[in-house]
């Protein structure tokens, strides 16, 4: 170790997930630095807290880097690489030896045992303060200006402290503090917009049906996208559930831009094509041919919103699997298999929602998190241009380039 690097600054910005954890992992891996975060509000970790409706969802139970990368829209070539360094497995030990129990749910979400996410903030403020770390709260800071020997960082009551190294990770970029002096660096933000929303729909197809969902759906945004599969819930305001976050997800560039009026198709049931379905209709005839449509759902379909789907098919109270007429056939397979709905708006998701768009992928140095551009300048966290689906990626992300730009911190590097 050597004396430099013994002396080291490290000031990061922002308390939230991507924060503590790079600071800790700087902290622990070399005493001597002297690591602070900053944070504007007046609490730390304010997103852990809310997260996953209060239980923090940690990470998620995909242990090959590939197919963990391929869970995020944007980001996904980057974090590739980066979850080779350090992924939910990682994650999931890094907590246990701190003593806190995860478990796996059978979606594979990862959540503490406790059901609490409280649980996972007192863990990172206790590691935090074994480490040493300096823990500011009310700091927020709002300009970084290179300096013969490290870094300025200028507050918002325009006093300023030095660093030699700065990890930038305030979170989303949008309406940020910081944003402009991170352009002034020479950095790109790229275009900012919301992921993980449910859709607003006023259809008499599913009015009242409030509550019901479907557990293996496909849904897509016309007149083109790829489809989503997954539960899709009916909402008070429209459509929710995994199939449709994750369409919001792909599609949020677009989406934004199409001011969230748009059409969907909507395949109640995935496993079926309109041809498959046909069949299996023509058995019902053969082999239940004198019960009510009405009364005898697909498999997958909850009644009510079978009974919902009939009626508009135009297939009456009293119709038999006998006496379906071929244009209520034809009604009722394009509702299962290729249904359209308007949307006209959107909602947050309220157990999870995160930015699109943050600062340029090509302008950081995956192996250390490292600006290409500014030296010694590190980012990770939701700041970058990276989102994930919602089931604990986006923080699976936050900790991975967290961890990464911890390490690189303080082992060496171009400015110190
Ligand atoms: C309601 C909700 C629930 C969620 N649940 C989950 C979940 O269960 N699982 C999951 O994987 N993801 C979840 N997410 C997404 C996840 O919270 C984010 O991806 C993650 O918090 C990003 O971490 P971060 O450290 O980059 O940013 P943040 O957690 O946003 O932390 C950034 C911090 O920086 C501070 N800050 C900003 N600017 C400055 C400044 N100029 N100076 C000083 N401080 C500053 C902010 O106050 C904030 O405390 C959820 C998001 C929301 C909104």
């Amino acid at each position: 170790m050597t004396n430099e690097m013994q002396r080291t600054e490290i000031a990061v910005i922002g308390g939230g997930g991507a924060g503590f954890f790079a600071a800790i992992t700087a902290a622990e891996r070399n005493p001597r630095a002297t690591v602070t975060i900053f944070e504007k509000s007046s609490r730390f970790l304010s997103k852990v807290r809310i997260s996953g409706g209060g239980r923090c969802n940690v990470t998620h139970a995909c242990f090959d880097p590939a197919e963990l990368a391929g869970r995020f829209p944007r980001g996904s070539r980057e974090l590739r690489g980066a979850f080779h360094r350090w992924q939910p497995r990682d994650t999931i030990r890094w907590f246990e030896e701190r003593g806190v129990a995860l478990k796996t749910e059978d979606d594979g979400r990862i959540f503490p045992v406790t059901d609490d996410s409280a649980t996972v903030v007192d863990c990172f403020l206790e590691a935090a303060r074994e480490a040493g770390v300096r823990l500011r709260t009310q700091t927020a800071i709002r300009g970084i200006t290179i300096a013969p020997d490290g870094f300025w960082l200028r507050m918002q009551d325009d006093t300023v402290t030095r660093a030699d190294r700065v990890f930038v990770a305030p979170g989303s970029l949008q309406s940020s503090l910081i944003g402009a002096s991170l352009r002034d660096l020479g950095h790109t933000i790229e275009p900012l917009a919301p992921s993980l929303f449910s859709f607003h729909v006023s259809d008499g197809r599913i009015r009242g049906l409030q509550g019901i969902s479907v557990s293996r759906a496909r849904v897509r945004v016309l007149p083109k996208s790829g489809p989503r599969e997954g539960p899709v819930l009916i909402t008070h305001e429209g459509f929710s559930g995994p199939a449709i976050l994750r369409l919001s997800a792909w599609e949020a560039r677009r989406l934004q831009a199409l001011d969230y009026r748009f059409d969907i198709a909507l395949q109640w049931l995935a496993d079926h094509t309109p041809e498959s379905l046909r069949a299996e209709l023509a058995s019902r005839r053969k082999r239940s041919g004198d019960r009510k449509v009405k009364n005898t759902p697909m498999e997958g379909i909850p009644k009510r919103l079978w009974e919902s789907l009939c009626r508009v098919s135009g297939i009456g109270e009293s119709a038999t699997w006998a006496r379906l007429k071929s244009e209520q056939e034809r009604a009722l397979v394009t509702e299962l298999t290729g249904a359209r709905y308007s949307v006209r708006g959107k909602t947050m998701n309220k157990e999870e929602f995160v930015t699109c768009g943050g600062i340029r992928l090509k302008e950081v140095d995956f192996r250390s998190m490292e600006s290409r551009i500014v030296p010694g300048l590190y980012f990770g966290g939701e700041c970058l241009d990276i989102d994930g689906i919602t089931g604990g990626f986006n923080f699976q992300s936050a900790w991975t380039t967290g961890r990464i730009a911890g390490e690189a911190m303080v082992s060496g590097g171009q400015r110190s």
